[in-house]
């Protein structure tokens, strides 16, 4: 309330608005009518902060003055760039999350909704995993930098609300595509990667190379799925205690099956080789979605091969400015 006793503005600040993620949540506040009267929102990139630094953290938040954060911005990348450069996911987003949680309790938001990632799990655990077995024991080898680092994001929220009673929370996505990802093929997410590989393939006459042997399996979410779903966390989920936001275990799928949607979408009929010479990574870290259907039984999510058509048909037409 301010001193005439009228309701606080809401401003919302986007960090990584630039990003996969933050261009879906862009979309669904801006083209589908998901921004509520009195609203304000700010997608930031690092362009405009770069959040490793504090004084520019502290300078965002000064000129906005957010009283509610989606926290997305991060170091992020396919299971190869994890790979080759663990201690920088690690030390970049410690340090990125530090600066933005702190800033944030120390202007005053109310709340902060962050990203975890289903790969952030124990490595060697039963399945399906949910969100009481974040600490559980090693991640896997391939990300433990970021691991470690989205798993302090937890543990700061735990004590944010212990120490200040901070509604600080943070969302569990599983493999996240769409619109606006990275296409790079060496540091990109898996249907990014395959979906610029494929159309290199067919327009090259080339062999489309898939990394590894194809049978590891996950479960995909769209991104403009999962920016629906952290609107209703930023609005009603008031648990710290984070939360699963993914398609159900029986939509895991094989990275052969996404593949095969890939090829079909791009209407790719050249040969394909298994690198199997590369890691394949995790073999899976099928995710419950038990605590989000709890919430909303009925949230329809895109399918799959639609999802993925888009997605290639958006790479096409967005060829030049795409992050190839
Ligand atoms: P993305 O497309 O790579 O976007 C990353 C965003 O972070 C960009 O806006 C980038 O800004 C910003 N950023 C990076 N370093 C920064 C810095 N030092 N200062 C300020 N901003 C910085 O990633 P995404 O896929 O949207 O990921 C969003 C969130 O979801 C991340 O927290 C990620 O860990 C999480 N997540 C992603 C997946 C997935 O499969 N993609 C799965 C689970 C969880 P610039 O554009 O200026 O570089
Ligand atoms: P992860 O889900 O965190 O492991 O990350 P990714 O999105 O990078 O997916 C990695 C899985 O996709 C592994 O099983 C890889 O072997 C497989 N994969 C197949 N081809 C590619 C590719 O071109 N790039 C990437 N990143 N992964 C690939």
């Amino acid at each position: 309330m301010d001193s005439r006793g009228h309701a606080a503005p809401t401003r919302v600040l986007v960090t990584g608005g630039s990003g996969l993620l933050g261009k879906a949540i862009e979309h669904v506040v801006h083209e589908e009518g998901g921004r509520l009267e009195g609203e304000e929102w700010i997608f930031i990139s690092s362009k405009e902060a770069n959040l490793l630094d504090i004084e520019q953290t502290r300078a965002a938040f000064e000129k906005y003055h957010p009283t509610h954060i989606i926290h997305l911005a991060a170091k992020v990348g396919g299971l190869y760039q994890h790979m080759r450069e663990n201690l920088q996911f690690l030390r970049d987003n410690l340090k990125i999350n530090d600066n933005v949680l702190q800033t944030a309790h120390e202007m005053g938001a109310t709340k902060v909704v962050s990203c975890l990632s289903s790969c952030i799990f124990p490595d060697k655990t039963t399945y399906p995993i949910d969100e009481t077995m974040i600490h559980n024991g090693p991640p896997h080898d391939s990300n433990f930098g970021y691991s470690y680092a989205k798993r302090m994001i937890d543990v700061q929220n735990r004590a944010y609300f212990g120490q200040h009673g901070r509604c600080y929370t943070a969302v569990i996505p599983t493999n996240v595509f769409g619109p606006y990802d990275n296409f790079n093929i060496d540091n990109g997410h898996v249907l990014s990667a395959l979906m610029h590989k494929t159309l290199t393939a067919k327009r090259d006459g080339t062999t489309l190379t898939v990394c590894g042997s194809g049978t590891s399996q996950r479960q995909f979410i769209y991104s403009l799925d999962l920016g629906r779903l952290i609107l209703w966390v930023l609005r009603e989920y008031s648990e710290i205690d984070p939360i699963i936001l993914s398609v159900g275990e029986e939509e895991e799928v094989t990275i052969k099956d996404a593949l095969e949607m890939i090829t079909q979408s791009m209407d790719f009929k050249g040969p394909i080789r298994f690198d199997t010479a590369m890691s394949d990574g995790q073999l899976k870290k099928t995710a419950s979605n038990a605590k989000l259907r709890r919430y909303l039984p009925d949230f329809t999510f895109t399918p799959l091969r639609e999802a993925i058509k888009t997605t290639c048909d958006w790479l096409v037409a967005n060829y030049d400015s795409a992050r190839t």
